[in-house]
C-alpha cells in the first residue's frame, strides 16, 4: 500500500462529466489499496472569471488591501471544485472529505497573490486516510500567520500537490493534466513537439522557470528539495485503463542525471510573454548604481529577471532589466517618481512587447557552441536579439514578441527536437 498524491488541473476538472471521470480514476487507485490525497485546481476558466470580475470593479493598480481580497475571491474556485470532487467520490461509493487550505492548515507567508508555503500540518489528513477516506485538499491556497487566506500564484495547484506530497512523504505525486506529459516544447505551439519519457529535475526546473507552464516552478523546486517522485500524465485517458500501465505513462522527473547514456544536448525549448523590459538611460556610472535601481525595485516586492548594464560612455551608462508584466506599471512609476530623480538619470524607457525564448539541456554543460548555434538560427530568421542570459544548462534571449512562434519553431528544428531520440 502506498500513499499517492494526485493533482488534477483546471481542464481535467472542467465539467461535472470530467469531475465524475476524475472520481472514477481516483476510486480505482483507492480500491487498488492506495491511500489517496487529491489536489484539484478550480474548474477551467473559473480563476480567470473571478479575477476578471475583480478587474471590472477595481482600478488597474494593485495594493495590499485589494490583493488580500483577490486571494479571498480566487480561493473559492478550488473550494468549489474540491467539494464537487468529494461529492462525486461519495456518489461512487467512496468515503471522501475535502478541506480548504486553511482547514489543513497549509501555512504560507503573507505575500498575497504569490504566497509561499511555509508548513503543512498533516495530522487531519492522516486521520482521515487512516479511516479509509480519500482526502481532497484544495490546490492554490493557504492561510497566513494572521489567518488571512492566501493564494500561491497562477498555476499554484501544482505546488500545493507537491508540497502536500513532500509533507506527507508520499510515495509518488502524479500531476494529471490536459497533455500526456512534458514535451520538447509546448505542443500547442509546435505540433511536431515530442513527449519526453523522462526529464531531469534540473532541466524541468529551468523549463518551468523559463515559462513552460506545464508545471509551476515552485512545484519543481519542492520536488527537488524533498526528492518527491513526480510524474506528469494525462487525465484524458479512459479512467479504467490498467493501473500499472497508467502508473508508467507520461513523463517522469528524474533525479539521476546519468540515467541516459547519451544526453540530448538540448532537451526542450521554453518561452514566455510574461515579461516587460525596462531601461534606465543615462545613469551616472559609479558604485552603487545597480543597488540604487534594483534595491528600490526589490523593496517594492517586484522580482527582476534579466539584467544588462552597458559599458559606460562619458561617465554615463544604460541599465536594462526585465520584470513580470503585472509589475511593469508599478516598476515604471517607481523608477520615474523616485529613482530617476535621485540618480540624475536621463529617462526610463519601457517595452511590454517582448518575449523570452530559452533552450534548455543538461548536455549543454559538456558541449560548446550551443548558444552560438541558437544565435545563428535566429539570425537566419532575421530575428534581432535584445538581451541574452545563460546558465550552465540554458541560454535565453529576449526578442520582439511578434517573432516568438517563429523563433521557437526554428530552434526546435535546428536542434533536431522533432526527430526521435537516438
Ligand atoms: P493544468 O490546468 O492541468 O494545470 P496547464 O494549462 O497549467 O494545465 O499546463 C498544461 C499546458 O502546458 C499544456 O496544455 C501545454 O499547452 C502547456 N505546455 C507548455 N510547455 C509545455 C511542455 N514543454 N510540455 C507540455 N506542455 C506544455
Ligand atoms: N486555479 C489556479 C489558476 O488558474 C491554480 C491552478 O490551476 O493551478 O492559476
Ligand atoms: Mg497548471
Amino acid at each position: 500500500m502506498a500513499l499517492i498524491v494526485h493533482k488534477y488541473g483546471g481542464t481535467s476538472m472542467g465539467s461535472t462529466e470530467r469531475i465524475r471521470n476524475v472520481a472514477k480514476r481516483v476510486a480505482k487507485w483507492a480500491r487498488a489499496g492506495h491511500q489517496m490525497v487529491v489536489v484539484p485546481s478550480a474548474m477551467s476558466g473559473e480563476t480567470n472569471r473571478l479575477l476578471g470580475l475583480a478587474k471590472e470593479l477595481a482600478p488597474a493598480k494593485s495594493n495590499e488591501a485589494t490583493n488580500r481580497e483577490l486571494d479571498m475571491l480566487a480561493a473559492t474556485g478550488e473550494q468549489a471544485s474540491s467539494a464537487l470532487l468529494a461529492i462525486a467520490l461519495q456518489a461512487e461509493g467512496m468515503a471522501s472529505v475535502s478541506y480548504a487550505g486553511w482547514q489543513v492548515p497549509i501555512k504560507t507567508n503573507s505575500a498575497y497573490t504569490k504566497a509561499r508555503i511555509e508548513s503543512i500540518d498533516d495530522q487531519r489528513v492522516r486521520a482521515d486516510l487512516a479511516q479509509g477516506k480519500v482526502v481532497i485538499v484544495t490546490g492554490f491556497q493557504g492561510i497566513d500567520e494572521q489567518g488571512h487566506i492566501t493564494t500561491l500564484g497562477r498555476g499554484g495547484s501544482d505546488t500545493s500537490a507537491v508540497a502536500v506530497a513532500a509533507a506527507m512523504k508520499a510515495d509518488e505525486c502524479l500531476i494529471y493534466t490536459d497533455v500526456d506529459g512534458v514535451y520538447t516544447t509546448d505542443p500547442r505551439v509546435v505540433p511536431e513537439a515530442r513527449r519526453l519519457h523522462t526529464v531531469s529535475f534540473e532541466e524541468m526546473l529551468e523549463m518551468a522557470s523559463m515559462g513552460s507552464k506545464v508545471l509551476q516552478i515552485r512545484s519543481v523546486e519542492f520536488a527537488g528539495k524533498y526528492k518527491v517522485p513526480l510524474r506528469v500524465l494525462s487525465s484524458f485517458t479512459p479512467w479504467d485503463i490498467d493501473i500499472n500501465e497508467e502508473a508508467k505513462s507520461g513523463t517522469l522527473i528524474t533525479f539521476e542525471e546519468d540515467e541516459k547514456m547519451e544526453q540530448a544536448i538540448v532537451s526542450g525549448i521554453a518561452f514566455n510573454r510574461d515579461e516587460a523590459k525596462i531601461s534606465v538611460v543615462g545613469v551616472p556610472d559609479k558604485p552603487g548604481i545597480a543597488y540604487q535601481i534594483l534595491g528600490a525595485v526589490a523593496d517594492a516586492n517586484i522580482e527582476v529577471d534579466m539584467i544588462i548594464q552597458n559599458i559606460s560612455k562619458d561617465g554615463k551608462t544604460d541599465f536594462s532589466f526585465t520584470v513580470n508584466r503585472n509589475d511593469y506599471a508599478r516598476a515604471m512609476d517607481l523608477l520615474k517618481d523616485k529613482v530617476v530623480p535621485a540618480l540624475g538619470a536621463q529617462e526610463v524607457l519601457g517595452d511590454t512587447k517582448i518575449c523570452k525564448v530559452s533552450i534548455v539541456g543538461i548536455g549543454m554543460r559538456s558541449h560548446v557552441g550551443i548558444a552560438s548555434k541558437m544565435f545563428r538560427s535566429l539570425s537566419e530568421e532575421g530575428i534581432n536579439i535584445q538581451m541574452i542570459s545563460t546558465s550552465e544548462i540554458k541560454t535565453s534571449v529576449v526578442i520582439d514578441e511578434k517573432y516568438m512562434e517563429l523563433a521557437v519553431r526554428a530552434l526546435h528544428k535546428a536542434f533536431d527536437l522533432d526527430q526521435p531520440a537516438a
